[in-house]
């Protein structure tokens, strides 16, 4: 009686599976086969859900790039309900996909976004691009498996729905391009309202992601973007009701407006990231290394050097190792200038004043800032530096361009409290050039940042030169870290009693 009903249910779920591949979706497999890996084959021309978002009569295939957010977020939802049915094979297709192109065309899509955001280094656009493919993908979703005297619990890592993503100016198809990695092999679809200083190069990349998603996998939108992002944008995908999660990289504005969503926000927020030398270790090293750090993409990386602190016995060594690597010292009458160049004076709120950043000099080179300072450097001078006070505006404000400031300190105790308030309790990074294991841990104590890199270029940290993975969103304001697949997944418990433990 037993084994004619086993035959019964194997016969249904052939007939099941034939009608399924009829179909063109791949159904149950017979109970005695293995489950096959499912399809990365071309689907068929109208997938199953293709009707669920209104799509304008005679606009064709958008491939991710929407004028209307919320025609976005609807998209996107059908396109994460595809995602499902493809598993995580599915998912694994879509990340090797987006290695594979952000590498093929790291140079053609670097100098678009060059010449779109005139901002940074060319060779630096084209490398971050080139790096992609070290962001972590579904490899790194492991469940969580518990066996015991009652029975066996398997956590696992489940998706959202839909994220919305918000991008930054300083790296747009970057942190577009990462942000796919994680979000996708997470199991999730994305709506991205980029920068609009960087608009047109996230759509570039958006439309051939979708491309090569759609010819693989048959989805047309898993990954979009705003083609003309606005705040208004902003705050139709922060209140659309398919979007569960949202994940922001930017400056304080938008990590304020998206923690006042109402919605779960992952917010990479701003750094301004200070140096310790104390002078244990090999000056000239440490002046190679924050020259590496921070002079990258003309200081726009947000884990990028910032300020130094620099014990006052070791200082004149350190300028002069400083000179010897490539840098150029700005005089006081120069700083002067460039720093009325830089900032120009607000008042707050409360009506004190501070300083304001010029953005048309962020991420500018550093010969062009030696202009506005009333001088001149060759072309290919990675950084300026000067010293300054620890009040001053470039030591204060995140500068985002390749001007150093040094302030000399008078012993450890004082260069930690001085990288401490400097950093404004953001919580990003802090980078420390000693020998001094006690230094080391009082100034990672003291700043509670979230990457602390020692005898090393602020890189290091996200694992270029480093041990470790690449994100571009560093979740510092709201503590996931480095972000990875699993920061985008939403931990659920499945809970068998009594049973299964096999011993
Ligand atoms: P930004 O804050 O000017 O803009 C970032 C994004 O937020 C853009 O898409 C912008 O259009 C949007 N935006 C700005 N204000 C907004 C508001 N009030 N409401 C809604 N959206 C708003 O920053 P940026 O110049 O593009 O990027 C540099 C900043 O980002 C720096 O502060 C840097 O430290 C930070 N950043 C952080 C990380 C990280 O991983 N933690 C990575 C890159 C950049």
């Amino acid at each position: 009686m037993a084994s004619s009903l086993l035959l019964d249910e194997n016969a249904l779920r052939h007939v099941v599976a034939e009608v399924m591949r009829g179909l063109g979706r791949t159904g149950p497999a017979p109970a005695e086969t293995p489950r096959p890996v499912r399809p990365s084959a071309p689907p068929p021309a109208a997938p199953a859900s293709a009707g669920a978002f209104p799509r304008a009569a005679g606009k064709g295939p958008r491939f991710g790039v929407f004028e209307d957010a919320n025609e976005a977020c609807a998209a996107a939802q059908d396109a994460f309900a595809q995602l499902k049915e493809q598993g995580m094979a599915g998912r694994a297709k879509v990340v090797e996909i987006v290695k594979e192109l952000v590498t093929a065309r790291a140079v053609e899509w670097g100098k678009f976004e060059f010449e779109e955001t005139k901002i940074g280094r060319l060779e630096h656009k084209i490398e971050k691009l080139q790096i992609v493919k070290l962001v972590p993908g579904v490899e790194w979703l492991r469940p969580y498996g518990l066996s015991g005297d009652h029975g066996i619990t398997m956590e696992e890592y489940t998706p959202y729905g839909v994220v919305g993503a918000i991008l930054p100016v300083t790296h747009s198809v970057p942190t577009l391009s990462g942000n796919i990695i994680n979000i996708v092999a997470a199991g999730n679809a994305v709506v991205f309202n980029p920068h609009p200083g960087g608009a047109r190069s996230a759509a570039l990349a958006v439309r051939a992601y979708n491309e090569a998603i759609h010819a693989a996998l048959g989805i047309e939108n898993l990954v979009c973007t705003i083609a003309k992002p606005s705040l208004e944008s902003f705050d139709a995908l922060a209140r659309n009701e398919f979007v569960r999660l949202l994940c922001v990289t930017g400056g304080p504005g938008v990590v304020q407006a998206a923690m006042k969503s109402g919605k779960r926000a992952i917010c990479a927020g701003p750094g301004n990231p200070p140096v310790l030398v104390d002078g244990t270790g090999c000056l000239k090293k440490a002046a190679r290394d924050i020259i590496q750090g921070g002079a990258y993409d003309n200081n726009l990386l947000c884990i990028g050097e910032k300020q130094v602190f620099v014990l006052e016995s070791f200082a004149d060594k350190f300028l002069e190792a400083l000179v010897a690597a490539g840098a150029v010292k700005l005089t006081g009458t120069q700083l002067e200038k460039l720093t009325a160049a830089a900032f120009t004076m607000a008042k707050d709120a409360g009506g004190c004043s501070h300083p304001v950043l010029n953005r048309a000099l962020v991420g500018k080179d550093a010969a062009v800032l030696a202009r506005e300072a009333g001088t001149s450097v060759p072309e290919k001078t990675p950084m300026l530096f000067a010293e300054t006070n620890l009040e001053h505006p470039f030591v204060m404000e995140e500068q985002m361009m390749p001007m150093l400031p040094v302030v000399r300190v008078k012993d450890v105790a004082q260069g930690i409290e001085f990288a401490r308030r400097s950093e404004h309790g953001y919580k990003h990074s802090a980078l420390i050039h000693s020998l001094n294991v006690e230094h080391m841990t009082a100034m990672a104590r003291a700043l509670d940042t979230t990457l602390f890199v020692k005898n090393g270029p602020s890189v290091a940290g996200l694992g270029l030169g480093g041990e470790g993975y690449l994100s571009y969103s560093i979740a510092t304001t709201t503590g996931e870290g480095i972000t990875n697949p699993k920061t985008f997944t939403r931990t659920r418990r499945c809970v068998m009693v009594d049973n299964l433990r096999i011993y």
